[in-house]
């Protein structure tokens, strides 16, 4: 029955860096950690941007876990006892620990009415699989105009594959993006050959002779109307891991609720990246954040504080993405719900979109414009109030002449 000082749940980026944190501040004390997928830590990012540009397979492994730490691979933690200090996985086999995390990420969403052989596209195999078909096949449907289905239909129509894109909203990204650039979004892959179909819902994936049917349920769309593929991949978003946390009875709101020193409300448990809710000061809100620098940067924070040190977890995490030749990094609340304030340099192509909550500005996308994220943060943090004229020229500006 292995027993560690540090047992870490979860095999993804978060675990990976959370052992980077442990080895910082402690050199010497154990590390196991426990991880569904049968391959070690490794970057997800490049599953649907990178590697689909030449960037090769090897350099996508992470390696602190597979250095310091005893990797329990292929292996599911389905029982959590906090009374015990113990963790069990589906083997039965028993896990002790001194401090716990967990970084368990979340499962992709899954269509209803579910067909064996859609990719819901998360992992590396998912990845394999998908490569494998582009080289063998050439229709594909992807459903979703989120943050995965953008990138996985630019990344199969750089391929030169035929790409049916299909969602419920009106445009491209359109939960982050304002309307009149989600909508520019359709026209820009429309260019590039991929087919949009937006304004549309998928109520059902029909496998036939080694194709797949797409069926149609919108009101756009004459009742039996349907997408032919060779292969669906879905990008439907992903719902939090919360079952280990919610049998141990941790505090739990849109995730595993954590404080500063990112510690669940259970002593010794701590949990962080993409299932973990933490309190950030400058939004003044809580936040479940689903993307890279807060894995890597709350990963490796909840390491250092479960090796002892005093760390204060209020870090406004950014993110970024890659659609075809554009590219944008993002920070704070990027939500198309709120008020938004564009100001292009060159419209859709280069500029900046802020968006504002009570006068304050409470998120910004920096799209193609590069090397802002820090002045975003600062602004995020000023009390404001502010108006759409304050902003132009706020971020677009280079420093010397902000
Ligand atoms: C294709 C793709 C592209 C992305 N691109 C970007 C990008 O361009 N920019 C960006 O900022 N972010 C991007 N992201 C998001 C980013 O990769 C995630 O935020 C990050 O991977 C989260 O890491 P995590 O370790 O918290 O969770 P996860 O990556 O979900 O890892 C959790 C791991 O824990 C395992 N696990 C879960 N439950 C258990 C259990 N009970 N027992 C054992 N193991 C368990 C899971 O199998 C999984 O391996 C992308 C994500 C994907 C999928």
């Amino acid at each position: 029955m292995p027993e560690y000082k540090y047992l870490i749940i979860g095999g993804g980026m978060t675990a990976d860096a959370a052992v980077q944190g442990i080895r910082q501040v402690d050199p010497e004390g154990s590390i196991g950690l426990i991880g569904q997928e049968s391959k070690p830590p490794y970057n997800r990012p490049p599953l649907s941007k990178g590697l689909w540009k030449g960037q090769r397979l090897e350099n996508i492994w992470r390696k602190a876990a597979a250095q310091d730490a005893t990797l329990h691979l292929g292996r599911t933690a389905v029982h959590l006892y906090p009374a015990n200090h113990c963790v069990t996985d589906e083997q039965k086999s028993v896990y002790y620990y001194k401090k716990l995390l967990l970084a368990t990420g979340g499962t992709p969403r899954r269509l209803s009415a579910d067909t064996p052989g859609v990719i819901y596209f998360r992992t590396v195999e998912d990845y394999s699989q998908l490569r494998l078909l582009a080289e063998q096949r050439q229709r594909f449907a992807v459903i979703g105009g989120g943050f995965i289905g953008s990138e996985i239909a630019a990344a199969l129509a750089m391929a030169g594959k035929q790409v049916v894109m299909v969602f419920p909203e009106q445009g491209i990204g359109a939960r982050m993006f304002p309307s009149d650039l989600a909508l520019f979004l359709n026209k820009f892959y429309r260019d590039k050959g991929v087919e949009v179909r937006n304004a549309e819902q998928v109520a059902s994936v029909e496998g036939r002779d080694g194709q797949f049917v797409v069926h149609l349920k919108s009101s756009q769309s004459a009742l039996g109307q349907t997408i032919l593929a060779d292969a669906v991949v879905a990008g439907l978003g992903i719902r939090p891991n919360l079952e280990l946390a919610q049998e141990a009875g941790l505090d739990i709101a849109n995730g595993i609720r954590v404080d500063g020193l990112l510690r669940t409300s259970r002593p010794n448990i701590y949990a962080a990246g993409d299932v973990a809710e933490f309190f950030n000061p400058a939004l003044g809100d809580y936040l479940r954040v689903e993307h890279e620098d807060n894995a890597n940067t709350m990963g490796e924070m909840a390491g250092r504080s479960m090796a002892g040190e005093p760390v204060f977890y209020d870090h406004l995490p950014f993110f970024y993405s890659d659609l075809f030749e554009l590219g944008y990094e993002a920070v704070g609340r990027v939500d198309s719900r709120l008020e938004t304030v564009a100001d292009w340099k060159e419209p859709f192509r280069e500029g900046v979109v802020y968006y504002l909550r009570d006068g304050r500005v409470r998120g910004a996308l920096l799209w193609n414009v590069w090397e802002r994220v820090e002045a975003a943060r600062q602004l995020i943090a000023e009390a404001g109030p502010f108006r759409a004229m304050d902003l132009k020229g706020r971020l677009l500006e280079s420093p010397q002449h902000a």
